[in-house]
């Protein structure tokens, strides 16, 4: 029997982790931790663990994220176990309280890995999915607003450099989970409502297995945060884990991928949680702060926000 490890995060960027985001962060472990103390897999203890922070708020997610540039919140979700690669994941989800449920169902219940938009939401509707009943934390931008920023989004050079600059300052606060349950599985989560000042349809990284989710148990699991557009083009996850099976440790493997996504390419930002089948485990981040934590057995989840 293994021992069960948890790992969760709240986002990296530059933004102050405030004190409710890492109290939540923590309640989130916890309860992840309890279930694989009880016998769950690892895929139920990621979704527990990101529904609490979906359902806060307080981050990115669920009924705390960003809206695209026409006013809608549309979310992205995966998750991932590592015993038979199974995997799911939802993009451009509306309404849904916790996304992160619907691309486990689409894990467990179909045949297939990604549903996107509407027919996510229709799936969502039919497994009975919670909606989210609060009003979106950000007013929808007034038209001239939005033009001018459709503008900037699709610009190219300094003014797409300013942009960037923005966007961390505003911080990203994506959530986030791997986990090693009893059995020795390992799986991987995230749920995202995005970046800020998204064209409408933008997808990121996090829905994408590979980009911002992977897991398997001969290498590890590995859930991203960061920019999207950066993330997807090196495949991430997928470089992180396949670095694992080749006998990195999770340090070095984190810190080598993260190294060649700021180098090749540029504006990229991003941090990682990356947990090995033996229990070994990485926070790593580019940017100036990261919300996560980790809960590894009797005692109090550790949250902080900054690994280095
Ligand atoms: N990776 C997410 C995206 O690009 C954002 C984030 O992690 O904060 O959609």
């Amino acid at each position: 029997m293994k021992r069960c490890i948890i790992l969760a995060h709240g986002g990296a960027g530059a933004k102050v982790v405030t004190p409710a985001q890492l109290a939540c962060l923590a309640e989130a472990l916890a309860a992840g931790h309890i279930l694989l103390e009880r016998g769950s897999t690892a895929a139920a203890a990621v979704e527990v663990t990101i529904r609490v922070m979906e359902g806060s708020g307080l981050f990115n997610a669920g009924t705390g994220a960003h809206l695209q540039l026409d006013g809608m919140r549309r979310m992205d979700a995966s998750i991932m176990e590592g015993r038979l690669l199974r995997a799911g994941a939802v993009a451009g989800i509306e309404h849904i309280r916790h996304p992160i449920t619907a691309a486990r169902l689409v894990m467990e219940k179909t045949a297939h890995v990604l549903l996107i938009s509407k027919h996510a939401t229709r799936f969502a509707d039919h497994f009975k999915l919670e909606r989210q009943t609060r009003r979106p934390r950000k007013p929808a931008l007034p038209p001239s607003r939005r033009n001018a920023m459709r503008e900037a989004v699709t610009a190219t050079g300094p003014q797409r450099r300013m942009l960037r600059l923005y966007e961390k300052m505003l911080g990203l606060e994506t959530v986030g989970a791997v986990a090693l349950d009893a059995e020795g599985t390992v799986a991987a989560g995230a749920s995202t409502g995005g970046i800020a000042f998204m064209l409408p349809g933008r997808v990121g990284d996090s829905p994408l297995i590979g980009c911002g989710v992977y897991a398997d148990n001969d290498a590890g699991a590995v859930s991203m945060t960061g920019l999207g557009e950066g993330i997807i083009r090196i495949a991430v996850a997928k470089e992180i884990a396949d670095r694992l099976a080749a006998g990195a440790s999770p340090a070095t493997a984190a810190r080598l991928t993260l190294k060649k996504l700021v180098v090749r390419i540029e504006g990229a930002a991003a941090g990682a949680l990356v947990l090995a089948p033996d229990g070994r485990f990485a926070i790593r981040h580019t940017t100036p702060t990261m919300c996560a934590g980790y809960l590894t057995g009797a005692g109090r989840p550790v949250v902080a926000d900054r690994f280095r």
